[in-house]
């Protein structure tokens, strides 16, 4: 296809010093992702073949302008040579010079920057962002031994030119013959790099990194005779699906096709739990194709970043593992944005600057909110899997972006005290529509496990009278509290909080007991003796008016700092001390009421201190404070010898 032409003597021309030097680590150094390079070349094929688009709807003069805009690949295993050829807009020998190494490119020394960073930080070095400095082509010398590029400019009077390099140091530019516009680069493979020499190899890469781009991608197949014929048959499949399906509307795409997209993208063989498609035209024009995808990912867990969108421009790829897009806790959403509005060639870096993408992902969060929400009004046991799968993400958005309460509060699902066991789930706004009509507060209580927290006796009186209570019981509900402090203007309240506005007619219908078993001169000399047993361990010692059943609860003090940052505190194991509480003890309990018996009896009976210790450590491990249960044994045996003396 192309020949050096006669007498002209190549120029050597050397690498400017950034550009050398970026190229010695390509070259030395062994890269896993060696494969992308492929995408490199064939989205500066397609970035060319969108320039030569444009030109011809505003200019007539153009070379070949009916040229199938394309891009053909051509393999050769023996000679291990890769040929990538494109109809492109092309380059003249200035164009050549400039783009291929003697401008001095901002983007080499910004990637070596970044590597020699990743590389300090122990992450290992990666070439897979080397497209986002602006210095793509270079890749190519990860797997090539020598590169020959010859390209023809649209400009009908422009010279073709070839441009050839080992990498090494300087490149030479010679005229060549070329008749036709666009651009041919061959590839000399190096050894270990020769599997880029096979058909099926090049399949692989083109379905993983290039499916999507915008122009058909041929391969050459030799096919062996057919019977009766001589000679091998040369054939060019394309071998991209091309169709951007996200740039369709959601009409014409089918199910099928949306899932076979997914599987493509995402490698992940389920259903994903929901779609969203979507486009724009003001004030931002973009399509969107996002997805939920079946589980969550492995990519999640471990620090791992490679995780994010895949942000297009006019069905150009310019990033992969896009994160600005969509807040940090939406992070297992998968997907596609290609906007019209960011410029093909605008420096990848000020991506993150413009207000464009601020408008992008303010739609996609609230187009995630709403969707989400429908899924749980119609389709129940998907939001189920997705809650189990996804909750804490949410969780992790209201604790972390205060927009994020607003928007997907109505997705939080708890276990209440209604519930039958740890999977029957309410929501927020289903507690508040079955609220008694006076009932001004939302109650919760905090633990670690459903069956514990059901037998806790805050919740004695809330059944008793028939009051709701979320169970909370993952440790980022806690974290979460910190940022939800009310639901549509009703407070949220734990149910160990002094200060509770209970509603009235539950309190009027108190019911006092019948007999009155210890005096009220008994009990006052036991709840002084609890004070001076407990000390500084305790804020005060009171008599409960909630209590039914159980001996005693303690209380958080109006004042103090709440219930869910105390179990923050604890969770982050950082300096922990235990809480200063109320204890309130039950009059009408049957160990409440022995109790009092024996300090009137004899008030230096030796039981009566330990039985108080012991009811307060049982009151500590009840509310999940305890911080080392392993200390009631001795005292336990203590009582367990006094209980067996008969
Ligand atoms: P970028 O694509 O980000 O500009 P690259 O290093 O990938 O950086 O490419 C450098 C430049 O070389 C391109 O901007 C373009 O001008 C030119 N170029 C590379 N490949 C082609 C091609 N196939 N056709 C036309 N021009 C090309
Ligand atoms: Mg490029």
């Amino acid at each position: 296809m192309t020949e050096t032409v006669k007498e002209a003597e190549p120029k050597q021309i050397e690498f400017k010093a950034e550009i050398r030097q970026l190229l010695d680590i390509l070259i030395h150094s062994l890269y896993s992702n060696q494969e992308i390079f492929l995408r490199e070349l064939l989205s500066n094929a397609s970035d060319a073949l969108n320039r030569i688009k444009f030109e011809m709807l505003t200019n007539r003069d153009v070379l070949n302008p009916d040229a199938e805009l394309a891009i053909w690949l051509e393999a050769d295993e023996d000679n291990r040579t890769l040929t990538i050829h494109d109809t492109g807009i092309g380059m003249a020998e200035d164009e050549i010079v400039g783009g291929l190494g003697t401008i001095a490119h901002s983007g080499a020394k910004e990637f070596l920057k970044a590597m020699e960073e990743a590389g300090k930080k122990g992450q290992g070095v990666t070439t897979d962002v080397i497209g986002q400095f602006g210095v793509g082509f270079y890749s190519v010398f990860m797997v090539a031994e020598e590169v020959k590029v010859t390209s023809r400019s649209f400009r009908p009077d422009a010279q073709a030119v070839t441009w050839t390099s080992t990498g090494q140091g300087a490149y030479s530019v010679t005229p060549a013959e070329k008749t036709d516009r666009g651009t041919v680069i061959e590839i000399k493979l190096k050894e270990e790099a020769k599997e880029y020499a096979r058909n099926y190899r090049l399949r692989q890469v083109v379905k993983a990194h290039s499916d999507f781009v915008a122009f058909p991608i041929y391969l050459k197949e030799e096919k062996p005779p057919a019977e009766g014929e001589t000679g091998k048959k040369i054939e060019w499949p394309q071998i991209n699906e091309q169709t951007a399906i996200w740039r369709q509307s959601a009409r014409e795409v089918d199910a099928e096709k949306y899932k076979s997209f997914y599987q493509q993208f995402t490698f992940d063989f389920g259903d994903p739990l929901l779609r969203v498609h979507t486009s724009a035209d003001a004030p931002v024009q973009f399509y969107a194709l996002l997805f939920v995808p079946s589980k969550k990912d492995y990519r999640l867990f471990g620090g791992k970043d490679d995780y994010g969108l895949k942000l297009y421009a006019r069905k150009v790829l310019i990033k992969e593992n896009f994160k600005d897009l969509l807040p940090n806790y939406l992070r297992f959403i998968e997907g596609v944005v290609d906007s019209e509005d960011i410029p093909l060639n605008v420096s990848r870096e000020m991506v993150q600057a413009t207000p464009l993408l601020e408008k992008i992902k303010g739609t996609l969060v609230r187009r995630l909110a709403t969707e989400l929400g429908n899924l749980a009004d119609e389709e129940p046991d998907k939001y189920r899997t997705f809650w189990r799968e996804f909750g804490p993400f949410i969780k992790e958005g209201i604790a972390t972006d205060p927009d994020a309460k607003s928007r997907f509060m109505d997705l939080l699902r708890f276990p209440s005290s209604s519930s039958e066991n740890a999977d029957d789930l309410v929501s927020l706004k289903q507690y508040a529509d079955r609220m008694k009509p006076d009932q001004n507060e939302i109650y919760y209580i905090l633990g670690d496990d459903f069956k514990v927290l059901s037998r806790s006796p805050h919740l004695e009186y809330f059944r008793k009278h028939n009051l709701e209570v979320l169970y909370l019981t993952d440790p980022l509900d806690s974290f979460m509290l910190i940022n939800l402090a009310d639901y549509n203007g009703k407070p949220l309240k734990n149910v160990d909080d002094a200060g509770l506005d209970l509603p009235e007619a539950d309190k009027t219908d108190e019911e006092t007991p019948a007999e009155e078993t210890i005096s009220s001169d008994d009990f006052e000399k036991l709840v002084a003796r609890f004070k001076s047993v407990l000390g500084e361990r305790v804020e005060s010692v009171r008599e409960s008016k909630l209590l039914t059943d159980s001996p005693a609860r303690l209380v958080n003090p109006a004042d103090a700092m709440n219930a869910s940052m105390q179990r923050v505190q604890r969770l982050l194991g950082k300096d922990y001390q235990v809480p200063k509480k109320i204890l309130e003890i039950n009059r009408h309990n049957a160990l409440i009421q022995n109790l009092a018996e024996r300090l009137a009896v004899n008030d230096s009976d030796p039981l009566v201190d330990v039985l108080i210790e012991q009811l307060y450590a049982n009151e500590l491990v009840t509310e999940g404070l305890h911080p080392n249960p392993a200390e009631m044994v001795t005292r336990i045996y203590e009582l367990m010898q006094a209980a067996s003396k008969g």
